[in-house]
């Protein structure tokens, strides 16, 4: 397809905001790919840290780029060596494009791709009209799942993983941290059969959402001593499984302490730097398990929460913020810097801003 299209840019290799064009030409496609007309993309913490220019930022990013990757559109061109995808299917993107030949690949773990590139990250992603990535790296939306539902697959996709890595069916189940992904982590331990799901955070006003997306106990880890409270919750055993959402040094030691030995703790949030941990008293005595998860699973994490989604205890409304033009992302920053609880969602055809 020819032409312009609008779309943010992060311009060059140093801090600073995203700037709106609106005269980038839109993506000419390779063989294998696909163009998406854009419905909605949400804004990530990721975003955030790539305007900040952190070291992970540095490591990865080669400006000019238009970043963006929680989205879902319809194709409106494929690649003629495409089979399985035609123009007019709605889709959602994984963020992560495995090379589909190293190792990992090749042994069902494409999500840990050795070679993975990242949409938005290492190539042009969605905060723009049109965005082009490999056909095999879009996920088919149902009839019934709406385009702001599906842009939050790969988001919340990792609160599913690590529920699904923490295997919660039939345990007490810990979740540290109730934004967007630890609401999602709530509800798929739910939806997957946890005994007892207790939510923990430092702000109330996230607890109640907590308890609305199906956690049995809340508690504030700010206002009460959690690993005793914990202790009290279980017979003093601990929980069988923890899920640390907030990637904060204190919480991951405090959720370290709340698992039970031979427990299992499971990382989703990313700390910014190192981080120290007693491992002599709270894991290698008492045998813990710690694990990590790299986003979703290519593609039963997405299947999964579909089940979550469409399940009693997820509540789209929870884990929507606001939403916006694209040309008014600065006023999502505001929001997001204001603390308005929720994923920010972006809309690249809408003129005013909506709600
Ligand atoms: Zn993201
Ligand atoms: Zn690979």
């Amino acid at each position: 397809m020819k032409g312009t299209m609008c779309g943010l840019v992060k311009e060059s290799a140093a801090p600073g905001k995203f700037v709106y064009h609106t005269d980038l030409p839109i993506p000419q496609i390779n063989d294998d790919e696909v163009l998406i007309k854009i419905h909605c993309t949400a804004v990530c913490g990721t975003d955030l840290h790539i305007m900040d220019w952190d070291k992970w930022s540095q490591a990865r990013i080669k400006p000019p780029l238009i970043p963006g990757h929680e989205t879902a559109g319809d194709i409106v061109e494929v690649g003629k060596d495409v089979r399985d995808r035609k123009v007019g299917d709605r889709v959602s993107c994984e963020t992560h494009i495995p090379c589909n030949r190293c190792w990992f690949c090749k042994n069902g773990l494409p999500h840990i791709c050795k070679d993975v590139k990242l949409f938005g990250v290492t190539e042009n992603g969605a905060f723009a009209e049109y965005a082009k990535i490999r056909a095999d790296s879009t996920f088919l939306l149902d009839d019934d799942i709406s385009y702001e539902t599906a842009c939050l697959f790969e988001p919340m996709g990792a609160g599913v993983h690590g529920a699904e890595s923490a295997e919660v069916a039939g345990k007490t189940v810990l979740v540290s941290g109730c934004g967007p992904i630890g609401l999602t982590a709530i509800s798929a331990s739910k939806t997957f059969g946890a005994k007892l799901v207790i939510a923990c955070d430092l702000v109330d006003e996230r607890l109640e959402t907590a308890r609305e997306m199906g956690a049995d106990v809340v508690l504030n880890s700010g206002k009460c001593n959690l690993v005793e409270e914990i202790q009290k919750l279980t017979d003093g055993i601990g929980v069988d499984a923890a899920i640390d959402i907030t990637g904060a040094e204190p919480a991951i030691s405090a959720s370290l302490r709340c698992v039970r030995a031979a427990g299992r703790l499971v990382c989703v949030g990313l700390p910014t730097k190192n981080v120290t941990l007693d491992l002599t008293n709270d894991l290698i005595y008492r045998e813990v398990e710690m694990t990590g998860v790299s986003g979703r699973k290519i593609w039963d994490t997405w299947t999964d929460f579909e089940t979550v989604m469409k399940g009693p205890y997820y509540k789209l409304d929870k884990v929507i913020g606001r939403r916006f033009a694209l040309k008014e992302f600065d006023k999502a920053l505001e929001a997001i810097q204001s603390g308005v609880p929720g994923k920010m969602i972006l809309y690249p055809w809408k003129e005013p801003l909506e709600v």
